[in-house]
């Protein structure tokens, strides 16, 4: 597993580098939220949208209409860079970068917790 994953933007049909995912509507991970449409003026509303679902367990794979999980994207995502061909690096949010953080974040404390904690 590398260090330190990135969100790439690479139009489609490009090669993908080695350990990469694509996190765009070619897959599972695609944001159903399309801007424009209503109650979606902008990405970052979008990016919004989809981070609330897939915190509270509401997100279906863009492709599948599998139930994702933030477990799903630490299994499926953590340590690969996210590639979305949507977003360009214009500044404005992609919903790679919510999905980075959560597949990355640190493990969660109770599972590292040390034999001695609590103990006197
Ligand atoms: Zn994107």
């Amino acid at each position: 597993m590398q260090n330190n994953p990135r969100r790439l933007y690479l139009p489609r049909r490009s090669k993908f580098p080695p350990n990469t995912m694509a996190i765009d509507r070619r897959s599972d991970w695609g944001n159903p939220y399309i801007v424009g449409s209503p109650g979606v003026p902008d990405r970052e509303t979008a990016v919004q949208l989809y981070e609330c679902d897939l915190l509270a367990g509401k997100l279906r794979g863009y492709r599948s209409g599998r139930p994702l999980s933030v477990d799903d994207a630490i299994r499926e995502l953590r340590g690969f860079d996210l590639v979305c061909s949507g977003c360009p690096d214009d500044g404005q949010p992609c919903h790679g970068t919510i999905l980075l953080r959560i597949a990355n974040q640190p493990e969660k404390r109770c599972a590292q917790k040390p034999e001695s904690a609590g103990q006197k």
